[in-house]
């Protein structure tokens, strides 16, 4: 099986997933930018489960303070407790509010600007903030920034390991690898941006559902591709 046929096959079995979820309602009403959810989100779900990046992510709503300004003027406690349910909840709290800042600071809270910059000179800025990897920086860039950039992370390595797709323990081989054979087949831009949000989001719901670290491979929907299982 190559990359696409994995994507292919995993959207014919699990479906379109939606990726990345946000209250378009909430940002209508509120006049925020709706991509700084996906933002605060991708800094949220670090180290915990989305359920509970969701409550904590409820909790900003309910206080109108899910934009850039509300997070950059909020006292860090208050945020603290708000986000509490996403763990981790005093560094994840100064890594908002340091973020907040610095697009106030350096964008004027104007995420299109923030886009507008090319995606390597912006990715290499947003990996300088503390608190910002790899996997971050890309889930910010593909989810938020729509720039074509695949994400990497512990679901993907070891689905590469199972079937086998491509073995490596290094994030920048195994994102070239899904980029190089998926971009000489995807050749519009915007398709290859829509397809590196929904593999991404797919392998996510395969490694969460089947292919985790002991893995259910008796139901798993790509088991007859699998050296894994079939060995
Ligand atoms: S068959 Fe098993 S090892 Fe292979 S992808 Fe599915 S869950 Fe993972």
């Amino acid at each position: 099986m190559n990359t696409i046929e994995l994507y292919r096959k995993l959207l014919a079995k699990l479906g379109p997933q939606g990726w990345w979820p946000f209250d378009e309602e909430y940002h209508r009403i509120n006049n925020s930018d709706a991509r700084f959810e996906i933002i605060v989100g991708s800094i949220l779900t670090q180290n915990t489960a989305w359920e509970n990046v969701k409550k904590a992510i409820d909790n900003l709503k309910k206080e109108r303070l899910l934009s850039i300004d509300g997070i950059n003027k909020v006292k860090l406690e208050f945020l603290e407790e708000l986000i509490r349910p996403s763990g981790y909840y005093h560094q994840k709290a100064i890594r908002l509010k340091n973020l907040a800042s610095y697009l106030v600071e350096n964008y004027n809270s104007n995420l299109d600007v923030l886009f507008e910059k090319e995606l390597y000179d912006l990715r290499r800025e947003l990996l300088e903030l503390k608190g910002i990897g790899r996997e971050t920086a890309d889930s910010i860039l593909l989810y938020a920034g729509s720039k074509p950039i695949f994400v990497v992370d512990a679901y993907t390595m070891r689905l590469c390991n199972h079937i086998p797709l491509y073995i490596s323990d290094s994030y920048d081989d195994v994102q070239r690898f899904f980029q190089d054979n998926l971009k000489s087949f995807f050749k519009d831009e915007e398709k290859l941006v829509d397809v590196y949000k929904e593999l991404h989001a797919l392998i996510v719901y395969l490694g969460k559902t089947w292919c985790r670290v002991k893995p259910i491979c008796n139901t798993c929907p790509i088991r007859e591709d699998c050296n894994y299982y079939t060995s």
